[in-house]
């Protein structure tokens, strides 16, 4: 049995008064890809954004055997867990490679290694390596705000919605690249996205989230199989 590299229990979180998630459990094991799944307004970003720690929380996160529930955003990425924002969150005034550097902020001594390693992965960005991040496409865009959060060298990527606002081709292929870094660096994954047909065909194991709760939880596969996850959330088609 694999241990778990995230156990999250009871997280509360929310905006001022407003309490946006209402005591939330799951966690996700060493190598694995788990996708949260839910609607519009569910509480995907305010998830992302408790463990990552921009946004107050309460509940108990544990990471690699270390509680950050209380932790800063850079202590956060200092044990290992890097973000990939919804809308991408590149620089966009700066240069790719310039991108690439200041992902890699907590890592000391040399990091050419780690960005010729990004060029392979995404030979788009070799490219352009001296392009404005703004003058990419929006594929482009998420690929190099994946390989920026892979700079700090993460246990556990947190991707935020990486199908938004790219063709369903784009985001076919970013899934498949997704699945390759985890098998090749056996890193995790926890994704939030709006698109279940695609992200449950990666998932190991996910959780449907309405309104602040969980509410359903399976392998992926199983997800693609219930009816009323069909209805919610592929439009009853399948
Ligand atoms: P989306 O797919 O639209 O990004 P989501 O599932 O990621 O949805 P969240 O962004 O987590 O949802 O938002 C959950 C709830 O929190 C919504 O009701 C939203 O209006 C509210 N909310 C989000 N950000 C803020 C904020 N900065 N201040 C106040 N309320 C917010």
């Amino acid at each position: 049995m694999s241990a778990n590299v995230l156990e999250v229990a009871g997280l509360t979180a929310g905006y001022g008064q407003i309490e946006v998630l209402h005591g939330l459990d799951f966690h996700v094991e060493d190598g694995e890809i788990v996708v949260i799944l839910g609607a519009n307004g569910a509480g995907k970003t305010t998830t992302m954004r408790a463990i990552s720690g921009i946004i107050g929380r309460s509940g108990t996160i544990d990471f690699d055997g270390t509680s950050i529930g209380s932790a800063k955003p850079d202590a956060v990425v200092r044990a290992g867990i890097s973000q990939v924002p919804q809308g991408r969150g590149t620089l966009t005034d700066l240069s790719v490679e310039d991108n690439l550097r200041a992902g890699a902020y907590t890592v000391k001594g040399s990091v050419s290694d780690d960005i010729d390693r990004w060029y392979e992965v995404f030979p788009r960005l070799a490219e352009r390596k001296d392009q404005r991040a703004g003058s990419l496409s929006g594929g482009e865009q998420q690929m190099l705000a994946i390989a920026r959060a892979m700079m700090s060298r993460p246990k556990l990527l947190l991707c935020d919605e990486p199908s938004l606002g790219l063709a369903p081709i784009i985001t076919q292929n970013l899934f498949k690249i997704l699945g390759e870094l985890r098998d090749e660096m056996g890193m995790a994954l926890l994704v939030v996205e709006q698109n279940a047909g695609l992200s449950l065909q990666l998932a190991d194991r996910a959780y449907v989230l309405e309104t602040g709760h969980i509410v359903a939880t399976g392998t992926g596969e199983e997800l693609l199989a219930d009816d009323t996850i069909k209805q919610a959330y592929l439009g009853g088609v399948g």
